[in-house]
């Protein structure tokens, strides 16, 4: 019989469509998965907070019966199954995003997220770990314990949503939503050799997205294809009046580009190699198949330009002043009094401080830190110095973009400077965990779109097993049909050298 957790998301829902097989047999089939590799922290793979094993079977069970009475399906992934990120609200099931100041808080609301995944009918698994609030590039920032790599379960699967990009790489989900602030998506999508997605700034609605930096959080699909990412971002994305940045603008046509590249070619279009990206530190194997990638675009008849980004090289610093300065002000909501957590002090204590025992309590040392910096980037007399002069920077990134999508249709660069590191490796040195972003940032502050595809794998310095590459593709604003259309090119050309699909050579996780 076939291991239903091994199909692609379009296949699962063929047989689901057709009846060849049913949605509960199929949400049943991964329910079984994750019990016998998710186990617990420090023991499996822990990709998940929470599973909602009866709602997925009842939520399964009604697209059966809707398919069996003679509807259509509900939506092109009726009945198949999906892992949501812990950041997005949920009314059925707690929602933490990574931190004990949420802990046992139950929304009384669903995300946008939320509301059209269930009118699609996709079967919801369950919410998945992350770093506290989104902000970490490994997990381990996640007040409930390190997600492992599959490929060895000894390294970070990356950040923040290693949960969701670890249940996509363990078969414990065909499918699963991320948020991507600075390259939650990613990035760990790049460790895990999985497919994600960055779409364009207010593509996809942040109502009930618990935010991190409002101006950079995007939500977005995470998959094991590229066509399967875009099935999944066309019910994601579109206009949404309860989020006041939504694009109120026709969804790109991903899923057609997605198919179109998945059996053309790439003649006639210009990929840019953005000479900042991908150069000194970076990790050899990571430049090596990086090369080799560029080679298989070629190959597919694509033009390589270089094209010069001057202000990327800014960008880190720039993002680590934006990024704290609306954390500072996002989480002042958790004031021990409307949501989650409160620690009480004795009977004399005044409200002020069961708030400031609460936050302290219920925040991590990451959030404490950014919130810190953020407060004081902030504070009078330092906000040109410093907010004001990243505002500045963002902008000439911006115009770094529109620069080069002027000479090149898509830019490429390595999504990370190095493969999945070892757990505990970087976690107590801020400087070097936020380094991995270096690539990724330019896209979230410009608000353009990017996805990870997998292009090869690579050892490093620590030996052990081979680890998973991404291949970064940029587009401009909205420019997410040929972006699709690249990525779903270039996965077929790497299937086809390299004997198949990538995530096939992942370890079998026991
Ligand atoms: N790793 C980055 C950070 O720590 C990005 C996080 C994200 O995209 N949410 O801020």
């Amino acid at each position: 019989m076939t291991d239903l957790t091994r199909l692609t998301a379009a296949e699962l829902a063929a047989g689901i469509h057709s009846r060849e097989v049913s949605a509960v047999e199929v949400a049943q089939a991964h329910l079984d998965r994750i019990a016998e590799v998710d186990g617990d922290a420090g023991r499996g793979v822990h990709a998940f907070l929470h599973v909602a094993a009866d709602a997925a079977l009842a939520s399964a069970a009604l697209v059966d019966e809707a398919i069996g009475a003679g509807s259509a399906p509900a939506s092109p992934l009726a009945g198949v199954p999906l892992a949501l990120k812990d950041v997005f609200t949920t009314i059925d099931m707690p929602t933490t995003a990574g931190s004990k100041i949420l802990e046992g808080w139950r929304p009384p609301y669903d995300a946008t997220v939320t509301a059209r995944l269930r009118a699609a009918g996709i079967t919801i698994l369950g919410k998945t770990n992350m770093d506290e609030f989104a902000m970490g590039s490994s997990t381990e920032h996640s007040a409930y314990g390190v997600t492992r790599n599959p490929w060895d379960g000894t390294r970070v699967p990356g950040g923040s949503g290693g949960g969701s990009a670890s249940a996509l790489a363990a078969f414990e989900a065909p499918l699963s939503v991320g948020t991507d602030t600075g390259g939650s998506i990613r990035q760990p999508a790049a460790f895990t050799g999985t497919v994600g997605v960055k779409p364009t700034y207010g593509g996809v609605s942040r109502y009930g997205l618990i935010a991190c930096a409002s101006s950079l959080d995007q939500g977005g699909p995470c998959a094991r294809t590229v066509l399967d990412a875009a099935l999944l971002h066309e019910v994601l994305a579109g206009y949404d009046p309860l989020d006041s940045t939504s694009i109120d603008a026709a969804v790109p046509a991903v899923v057609e580009a997605a198919r179109a590249g998945a059996s053309g070619d790439l003649a006639g279009l210009k990929v840019g190699v953005v000479r900042e990206l991908g150069g000194e530190g970076y990790q050899p194997g990571v430049r090596a198949s990086f090369d080799a990638a560029l080679q298989l675009l070629e190959k597919l008849g694509a033009e390589i330009v270089e094209v010069s980004c001057p202000h990327f090289e800014y960008g880190l610093a720039a993002y680590y002043l934006i990024l704290p300065s609306e954390v500072s002000s996002n989480l002042a909501r958790f004031d021990a009094m409307r949501y989650g957590l409160r620690v009480q002090v004795a009977d004399t204590g005044s409200a002020e401080e069961v708030m400031a025992a609460t936050r302290e309590a219920g925040f991590g040392a990451e959030v404490k830190r950014r919130i810190m910096l953020g407060t004081y980037a902030l504070s009078s007399g330092y906000y040109d110095a410093y907010y004001g002069q990243a505002q500045k920077v963002r902008t000439l990134i911006s115009r770094d973009f529109a620069a080069a999508f002027e000479r090149a249709d898509v830019l490429v660069s390595p999504t990370a400077p190095t493969t999945a590191f070892p757990i505990g490796d970087k976690v107590d040195d801020p400087l070097a965990m936020y380094l991995n972003d270096l690539a990724t940032i330019p896209t979230n502050l410009a608000g353009t779109a990017a996805m990870s595809v997998p292009s090869g794998l690579a050892r490093d310095q620590h030996g052990g097993v081979e680890l998973p590459v991404g291949l970064q593709i940029m587009a401009p604003a909205l420019g997410e049909a040929v972006m699709y259309r690249v990525g779903a090119a270039f996965e077929a050309v790497r299937d086809a050298e390299q004997d198949g699909p990538l995530i096939r050579r992942v370890r079998e996780w026991s």
